[in-house]
Formats: C-alpha cells, structure tokens, sequence
C-alpha cells in the first residue's frame, strides 16, 4: 500500500525539534516527523514519569528528557502539545533555555488564553507562533497516536501582528508537510469558531449523556441497550479526555458562552415549532442541516459511509 504521508524530506526543515507532552497528539507529531524527516533530531519531554518510560520503549524520538529545560536546550522548534492549563507553567520553564530564533509553537485547542499565559514568559529572541490542528480523536496517551492524525484535516496558525513570516512560513511548511492543510486567523476569531464547530458540540454531548445517565423513568439499561438511535453517537464525543475540556471550556469561557447563547435561543425556537405542530418549519432546518453535512463530506473531512463507516467488521 502506498504510503499517504509520501516520502521523506530529502533534507530536514529543523535541526532538533522539542515536543512537550507527548499524549495522543505529541506522539503523533513525533511520529510524522521521524517519518517525514522534518527535523533531524526529536527530543520529548513528558510530565509523567510513566509516559515516559512508555516513550522509551516506543523509541518514537531520539531523545527523552527528564526536564523541560534539556528537551528545548538547542532546540529550533519547540511544540507544546500539554493540557491548555499548563501551557503557561511550562513556557516559565522552558524561557531561560530556549536558543535565539527558535520558534516556539503549541497545539492547543484554544488560542487566546495560551498566548496570554505564554507569551510573556518567551524571550524576546524567539519566534512565539501558535497553532491548533484540529485533529484528534477521543483517545489520550502516547499509545494513542498515530502519523497520519493530521493528514487531510486542517492546521490554524495564530501568528503575532508583527511576526516574521519567514518563520511563519517555516511552521506553514512544517504543517503542510505532516499532511495538513493550513489557514492562519487572528486568536479570537479561532476561538469563536472553534467555539460553535467544537466546544459546544462537546458540551451538548457531554450534556446529554450526562442527562440520560441521570433519568429515573429510563434505566441505564435501556439508554444503552437503544443506544443506535443517535445516543451511541454522542457518547463517542462525551468519552473525550475530561482534562483536555475542563480545560477548553475555562480557557474559552467568553466564547463558548456567546455560542451558548446563541445556541439555546435557536432550540426555544425549535421547541416553539414542535409545540405549534410547525411541520414546515422543522422539515425547512432539518433540509438545511442536511446539506451542510453534505459540503463536509464532499470537502473530505468526513465519510459517506452508512453509519459513520462503524459497520461490522464482517459486513
Ligand atoms: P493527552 O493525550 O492527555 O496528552 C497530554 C500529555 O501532556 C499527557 O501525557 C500529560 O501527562 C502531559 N502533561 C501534562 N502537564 C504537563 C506538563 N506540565 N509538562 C509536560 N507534559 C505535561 O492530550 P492530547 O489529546 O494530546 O492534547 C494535548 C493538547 O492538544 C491539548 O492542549 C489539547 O487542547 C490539544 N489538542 C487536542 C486534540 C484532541 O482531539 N485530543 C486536538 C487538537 C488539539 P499526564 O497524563 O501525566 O497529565
């Protein structure tokens, strides 16, 4: 089978990359690195004693360093990949040891809070450009990842006023070269549409789950066991790492409320068709959401497959 990722870079675009926290998205970011040949040599460096051991025995990078400061020590490219709420902790770490001109990136899922809490601990020599793939799975862990999660799907870079766009368009090529394809946004516009595209969508998920698990006149038993009329699906959302969203809703607070917002006053409108009997008027929405789902398969950010392609393996 041809690779999808294509062949390697004839020559790296980093000499060594420093990957801070090495979860489901670290590791995947180490792995398509040492497959693409994008920097010449990985440094890792994990919080948790036991990911790193686990990172050892992966042998997924060249180096696993026992603190933040020997990871990014000579490092061109420094890529935070840690829960959003400890972004800032490891940015005071690291500052003091980072080399002049690196660039300093991160992958978080929010934007504006992580440059607040980041930047002003960066020194002024590197070139701090963040940037959120929005790709993932609901699995955690450094087993978890795999080198082709970014291929396909979308990389949004939050550059700076003012940043040098020989280094923005260094981290572009780097993204693009992990398969992704890349758009940069101003910070609060990525938050905004994360929010809507996102956040609220988990929240509803974690919401109705939370909710079913919660009826007194429906078992638990029945909730699973009918799961196929649309519950299972939001389960899938609801088992996402429950860090990694406390986090995002803290972080995004003032966005995700405003979609919130939004959100409840488009399903008081709904609920007012249901109890008018307004056929029409449900039969109209439900048309629209269709050909949105739609436009996201043809743009190849989903599959056409019957039943999100979870058939039997033996169907
Ligand atoms: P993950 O699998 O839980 O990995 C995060 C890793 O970071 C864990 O091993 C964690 O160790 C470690 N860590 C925590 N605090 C640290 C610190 N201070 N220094 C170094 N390592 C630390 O999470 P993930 O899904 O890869 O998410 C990582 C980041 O990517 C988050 O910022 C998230 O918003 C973003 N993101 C996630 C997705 C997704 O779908 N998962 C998609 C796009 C972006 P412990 O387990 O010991 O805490």
């Amino acid at each position: 089978m041809p690779d999808r990722l294509g062949p390697p870079l004839g020559a790296p675009l980093f000499e060594r990359a420093a990957i801070i926290g090495v979860g489901l998205i670290g590791s995947s970011l180490a792995r398509v690195v040492r497959r693409k040949g994008l920097a010449r040599e990985i440094a890792v460096y994990d919080a948790s004693a036991n990911v790193r051991e686990r990172l050892r025995a992966l042998a997924i990078a060249d180096e696993v360093a026992d603190s933040p400061a020997a990871a990014v020590a000579g490092a061109d490219l420094v890529i935070l990949c840690a829960p959003v709420g400890a972004m800032g902790e490891i940015a005071r770490q690291i500052g003091p040891h980072l080399k002049a001109g690196a660039i300093v990136s991160d992958v978080g899922s929010v934007k504006s809070s992580i440059i607040a809490a980041v930047a002003p601990h960066l020194p002024a020599s590197v070139h701090f450009i963040p940037a959120h793939p929005v790709a993932g799975t609901e699995q955690s862990g450094p087993d978890a990842g795999f080198a082709s999660l970014f291929l396909n799907r979308w990389t949004i870079l939050t550059p700076p006023e003012g940043a040098d766009p020989k280094a923005v368009a260094l981290l572009t090529a780097f993204w693009k070269n992990t398969g992704a394809n890349v758009e940069t946004m101003a910070p609060a516009h990525h938050d905004l549409v994360l929010a809507i595209t996102s956040h609220v969508p988990h929240l509803i998920a974690y919401n109705i789950v939370g909710t079913a698990a919660d009826l007194e006149e429906v078992t638990q038993s029945e909730v699973i066991k009918y799961s196929a009329g649309g519950f299972r699906d939001f389960t899938r959302i609801a088992a996402s790492d429950p860090v990694m969203w406390r986090d995002i809703f803290l972080n995004n607070k003032d966005a995700v409320l405003e979609m919130l917002g939004r959100f409840s006053e488009d399903l008081t409108a709904l609920q007012r068709m249901i109890r008018r009997e307004d056929g029409e008027g449900l039969e109209g929405l439900f048309t629209r959401t269709r050909a949105i789902r739609r436009s996201i398969i043809d743009q190849g950010q989903e599959t056409a497959a019957p039943d999100f392609g979870r058939r039997p393996k033996d169907d």
